[in-house]
């Protein structure tokens, strides 16, 4: 027997960024009522900029009938390599597409009825009961459901109760990420970078920069925004906690969003993008006018379904950025457990499909993660190149 009070399953899903909205938009599309309980009271923070569209977002928006802009990114038909003179040292053909994080969230939001997302709600935690789980919100707000589903990123309050000890791991290097319109950067560089997907391999460090829609969700010349995301090492401890304290002086665990970078920090990495990068890159630096920066972390969970409550998105693995695969990841969790629960109209039928969900989503999140940090460790860890030309064949 589902839930008694209506003739629909319901879930309540935690964190209301790209995993919790793939998982509403897929589960409203098999018929159960969906509930997301976000912790920010607006919009949360665009942490992911940048995002190269994967076949696995377009498909949780053709299962759910999302409607959104036809083209969702902006292409990039080449790959450059530029070294430190700027001059470009290797090219290949290779058509992809970029999207971006508002982008996404954005079309996924204004798909959802009024109510479904229920923002300024922050989980404490939960209990459950059998086939029942009772959700507990700081606002005092108590919610039950079928399903609880935690998509609350990679320090998820779901998961530290489920399985205490795991917890991300710094990966000794950060990303400095920006976005900066591209109606006012100068001509120079947006002949040299272009429409193409742009990177600069250096010593321990690496630049990547693309052409994503701009904040109006804009593909069109002139109203793009120029994305880009600088890899560089730096030691845990002392090093660390300065990268990632905010203006106020408050130190943050994994990452500052956008505008919370001290003035002189940022001053810092311009001057440092001055000597390291490549001027196009150099001067795209300088003309973005709220840096970020994330810490590279690695986590994996052995379990992702403990009983009615389950883990998806980065909640459950955080693959590294080279893999460009953490937002479809959450869409394949997504689009994988609607599948799977679609024929499930018994309370022993949604467990069943509970477990074979698990199986391939485990298996998809190990596989990505070892790739991601395979990826990592090539980019960061060898010599650089005599070149400067591309060291993998990713990101
Ligand atoms: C440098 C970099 C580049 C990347 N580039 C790409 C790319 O090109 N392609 C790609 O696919 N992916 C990329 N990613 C990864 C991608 O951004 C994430 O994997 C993806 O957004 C999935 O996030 P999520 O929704 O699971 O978690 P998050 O985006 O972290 O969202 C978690 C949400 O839960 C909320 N929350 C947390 N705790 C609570 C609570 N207790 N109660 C209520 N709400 C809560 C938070 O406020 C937040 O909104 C990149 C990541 C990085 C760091």
């Amino acid at each position: 027997m589902l839930d008694p009070t209506t003739s629909r399953p319901r879930a309540i899903i935690i964190g209301g960024s790209l995993g919790g909205l793939f998982a509403a938009v897929s589960l409203r599309a098999i018929g159960w009522e969906v509930q997301v309980f976000e912790r920010s009271a607006g919009v949360p923070d665009s942490r992911g900029g940048g995002i190269v569209l994967q076949p696995e977002v377009e498909a949780v928006f053709d299962f759910a009938h999302v409607p959104h802009a036809v083209p969702l990114g902006v292409m990039s038909h080449e790959r450059i390599y530029l070294n430190l003179q700027d001059e470009i040292v290797s090219r290949a053909m290779m058509p992809q597409m970029q999207t971006s994080w508002n982008t996404l969230h954005g079309s996924m939001r204004r798909a959802l009825p009024d109510g479904v997302l229920q923002a300024g709600e922050r989980l404490q935690g939960f209990e459950q009961d059998g086939a029942r789980v009772t959700a507990r919100f700081a606002s005092g707000r108590v919610e039950q459901a079928d399903l609880l589903i935690g998509a609350d990123g990679s320090r998820s309050t779901v998961r530290q109760q489920l399985l205490p000890g795991i917890a991300p791991e710094y990966a000794g290097y950060v990303a400095w990420r920006g976005l900066a319109a591209e109606h006012g950067l100068p001509q120079v560089l947006q002949g040299k970078l272009s429409d193409s997907f742009a990177f600069q391999q250096g010593d321990d460090h690496m630049l990547l920069e693309y052409l994503v829609p701009g904040e109006n969700e804009s593909t069109q010349p002139g109203q793009r925004r120029r994305n880009w995301v600088w890899y560089r090492k730096i030691t845990a401890g002392a090093q660390l906690v300065q990268a990632l304290t905010d203006r106020d002086g408050v130190a943050h665990a994994f990452s500052l969003p956008p505008g919370a970078m001290r003035p002189e920090a940022v001053a810092a990495l311009r001057r440092d993008a001055a000597l390291l990068l490549a001027p196009s890159f150099a001067r795209l630096v300088e003309a973005t006018p709220e840096p970020f920066v994330q810490a590279i972390l690695d986590m994996q969970v052995p379990q992702m379904v403990f009983g009615r409550v389950l883990l998806v998105g980065d909640a459950a693995s955080v693959p590294r950025p080279h893999t460009a695969g953490g937002a479809a990841k959450a869409a394949a969790n997504a689009l994988s457990l609607a599948r799977s629960l679609r024929s499930a109209d018994t309370s022993a039928g949604i467990d069943a499909a509970l477990a074979r969900w698990q199986k391939q989503a485990l298996r998809h999140g190990m596989q990505m993660s070892e790739w991601g940090i395979a990826l990592g460790e090539r980019i960061m860890d060898m010599g650089a190149s005599a070149s400067g030309g591309p060291r993998t064949g990713m990101y």
